[in-house]
């Protein structure tokens, strides 16, 4: 394993390595006193992080907020990483297409209409990868809205209130909007309701599971950048 890969798992954090990824990277943490530095301090950060979360009660607002901002932190770094990997991907592509003469006479033509369609399933595809994880979670996987899925930036595990809760995020512009499916035993939430600040608006909505419900942040004043676009007059 190279440095840049070893930094991109320790930016991932450990909970999401498989156990095979965690043990390279531990090998290479023994032999490599600069990446073992980086992920000790990113533990330390989160550890205090954590530790300070936990121990204050924070006003909803401001914990939403630190929330908020470790999230796209987290979001701007991993994108950063996977073009960084595609580039260099791409650039190995190319140098081996060089040097495989081959490659010349074999090359496909490209077609922007096939392009167009791939990135429109690529679209569906999205969709489907979060409903079926989703599903696999019997969790209910008709959201609240009809997001734009292209809009959609990750899916996983998102931290509430110190719980680990699925999450769907969504970026329009600076903007983003959550999607948290909550488990009723995990949290009271006889009280959970509407709620908007300067920041933005929390909802609480049912879904057609009696023991989840949604709670869809967004830090616009609406929730619609982040719908499909309709056009006007079309029946919807
Ligand atoms: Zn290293």
């Amino acid at each position: 394993m190279d440095c840049n890969l070893s930094r991109a798992l320790i930016a991932l954090g450990r909970r999401e390595l498989t156990a095979d990824d965690a043990l390279v990277l531990d090998r290479h943490l023994a032999g490599c006193p600069a990446c073992a530095l980086a992920a000790q301090k990113l533990n330390a950060l989160d550890s205090a992080l954590n530790r300070a979360m936990n121990a204050v009660p924070i006003p909803p607002r401001l914990h939403d907020d630190l929330l908020k901002s470790a999230f796209a932190r987290r979001g701007a770094d991993l994108r950063r990483k996977i073009y960084q990997y595609a580039a260099l991907a791409a650039a190995v592509l190319i140098a081996v297409g060089l040097s495989y003469g081959g490659y010349w006479r074999t090359r496909p033509v490209l077609n922007t209409n096939a392009l167009a369609e791939r990135v429109e399933a690529e679209q569906e595809n999205h969709e489907r990868v979060v409903r079926d994880w989703l599903a696999g979670q019997a969790l209910p996987t008709h959201l609240p809205y009809e997001f734009d899925f292209r809009l959609c930036l990750f899916h996983g595990k998102g931290e509430l209130h110190g719980r680990d809760v699925p999450v769907i995020v969504f970026a329009s512009g600076r903007d983003t909007a959550r999607v948290y499916l909550v488990r009723r035993n995990q949290f009271k939430t006889d009280d959970a309701r509407f709620a908007r600040s300067s920041l933005g608006s929390v909802e609480v909505l049912a879904s057609a599971d009696p023991t989840v419900l949604f709670v869809v942040t967004y830090t616009t004043e609406r929730i619609d950048p982040f719908l499909l676009r309709r056009t006007v007059g079309q029946p919807g």
